[in-house]
């Protein structure tokens, strides 16, 4: 019989051996330097109209450092980054790796209550913001006192499309770095040519804090280490051949660890450039591609299926690219096949989490993945290099080949915990192994299958929602006595969140006015898009709201 110990997926391997990672390239700044000596006029990062080469990063976030080292910024301290897509977020990283300290990613959808409680978790002294989103949600949380956030600087490389919009920034304004703010554009000026002190953070040390409500519910800051990352970039770059004759196409948000390593990292690493645009726009991201002709992207299914969507796109328009792959949530088959005979490429399936910094699994490159016929899945692929995986049955004990069980995994991408968070460490990387909460199996070839979740997480085209926080905004309305909310399928996102509401005695809200109120106070992809309303929500004996059951009745 196969074992998991005989790891029969290493025949699926492509050619090569794993990556191989010296002391020298265990940090992200060693990646980046080595790249820097290569070939520091290279194009970095292409956006809109302008154009960054390496050394460009590298001056500017030299700067960048050195302001923040100026106003007390040092080692181990956190830089928080809130902004859409731009070239700042790379400096900002650079920047903050630089004067020895992290940086903490922040979706930039995220409204006043979810920053308050991502800086104060953080204990971000430091905000590199977009300017907009300054004026519109950082500049009141800040002055509201609850955070230790002593340093802003703003950045605004918009176009006026992105300016005008009402729907991103209401209630923003030009002028951002005005009361005491920095603007970025203006430390670039003023610290030009100025050099950090050097840092040389070692491979253990955290380089990004990214947060995810893993598998319990709670954010919590998965703390990537520079070896973590470092690991995966090579993975990307390694598993799909990547080098400086490439060209990435950033359509993930760089907030989210697919982002950060499979855009910033490889381009980093691989030296090639990066195409980004502030934001996953169909027609803008179509205009790239036909632009600058990249050979590789990796992003959420949904991305693949607005593009190739799209009235007049032609195979001509894809024939740059050698590879794609899309990963963060379930893929049809009938959707790639699709996909393949519109523009004749095959995207290839790649899994893992925020904690295991992208990729723990992925399909070799040229080898399609084959669909379990019981469940009709598509497999998310073998591991990648060096990674061990387990499949846990109900007791902890390892389930024979075949069988479904909770998907555990171990490798030098997997972070080494929560931060600030030991019993939430404990509880999901006991021995140093992710629980994963995914439930799945292993076929005899060593083919990975995703069949189910033991975590009540929501998948909405790849962005994560976890009922309980959308449940704690919720029962915040005055009329609201009893609230649950679950997954149910939506065509388009793959699913969306729908809420189960009991109201008090004598209280009257309608589902629009609930659905506005939520829609205030959190990220656009978290708020329920119907809410159905019961006298009584179901529970078990204990008083427990029997979440599975309302799910039941809906799919
Ligand atoms: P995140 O931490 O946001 O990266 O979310 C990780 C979760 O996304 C995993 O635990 C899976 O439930 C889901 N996921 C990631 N990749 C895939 C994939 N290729 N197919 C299905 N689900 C996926």
């Amino acid at each position: 019989m196969t074992t998991y110990t005989e790891r029969p997926w290493l025949s699926l391997y492509r050619e090569g051996t794993p990556a191989d990672i010296t002391p020298e390239h265990r940090t992200m700044l060693d990646l980046f330097a080595a790249t820097l000596a290569r070939s520091p006029d290279a194009v970095a990062i292409r956006y809109f109209d302008g154009v960054l080469s390496f050394a460009d990063l590298d001056t500017r976030s030299d700067a960048l450092a050195v302001a923040l080292a100026e106003r007390g910024f040092a080692a181990g301290d956190r830089l928080a980054i809130y902004t859409q897509n731009n070239p700042a977020f790379v400096i900002g990283l650079l920047a903050a790796w630089k004067a020895g300290g992290c940086a903490v990613a922040i979706n930039p959808m995220n409204k006043a209550r979810e920053l308050t409680y991502l800086l104060a978790d953080s204990g971000a002294t430091a905000l590199l913001c977009l300017e907009e989103l300054y004026t519109a949600v950082a500049r009141d949380v800040l002055a509201a006192g609850e955070v230790r956030v002593s340093t802003v600087v703003t950045c605004s490389p918009l176009d006026e499309q992105t300016r005008d919009d009402e729907r991103l920034f209401a209630g923003a304004t030009r002028g951002g770095a005005e009361g005491g703010a920095l603007d970025l554009e203006q430390v670039f000026a003023e610290y030009a040519g100025r050099r950090p002190d050097p840092a040389s953070p070692q491979g253990e040390d955290v380089a990004i804090l990214t947060y995810t409500s893993g598998t319990t519910g709670v954010p919590k800051g998965a703390m990537n280490t520079h070896a973590n990352l470092a690991f995966n970039a090579q993975t990307y770059r390694d598993w799909m051949g990547l080098g400086a004759d490439d060209a990435v196409l950033g359509v993930a948000p760089l907030f989210h660890i697919t982002g950060l390593v499979g855009h910033v990292g490889i381009a980093l690493l691989a030296g090639c450039p990066l195409v980004l645009a502030h934001r996953f726009e169909a027609n803008v991201v179509m205009d790239a591609i036909r632009e600058h002709r990249p050979t590789f992207t990796v992003g959420s299914i949904t991305v693949f299926i607005a593009l190739s969507g799209l009235a007049g796109v032609t195979k001509e328009d894809w024939s740059s690219f050698r590879m794609l792959y899309s990963g963060g949530a379930p893929i049809a088959p009938a959707v790639t096949d699709g996909f393949e005979a519109k523009t004749g490429l095959y995207i290839h399936n790649i899994y893992g989490l925020t904690e295991t910094n992208s990729p723990s699994h992925a399909v070799p490159l040229g080898v399609k993945a084959p669909v379990d016929p019981a469940s009709g899945a598509l497999s998310v692929g073998v591991p990648v290099f060096n990674t061990v995986v387990r499949i846990l049955d109900e007791d902890g004990k390892e389930a024979p080949v075949g069988e479904i069980g909770e998907i555990v995994t171990s490798g030098p991408q997997v972070v080494p915990g929560y931060w600030q968070k030991p019993e939430a460490t404990e509880q999901s990387l006991p021995g140093g192994e992710l629980r994963t909460g995914d439930v799945g199996f292993m076929d005899e070839q060593g083919w990975f299958y995703l069949v189910d979740r033991k975590k009540d997480m929501i998948n909405a085209a790849g962005y994560k929602v976890w009922p309980r926080e959308v449940e704690d905004v919720l029962y915040g309305h005055p009329a609201v006595r009893e609230a649950a909310v679950v997954g149910v399928p939506d065509e388009y996102r793959g699913e969306s969140v729908k809420a189960f509401v009991s109201l008090k005695p004598g209280e009257h809200v309608t589902e629009e006015d609930l659905i506005d109120y939520a829609r205030s106070q959190m990220a656009a992809y978290k708020y329920p898009r119907s809410i159905e309303f019961l006298d009584e929500l179901p529970k078990t004996t204990t008083g427990k709201i029997l979440r599975r059951e309302l799910r039941a009745s809906v799919t």
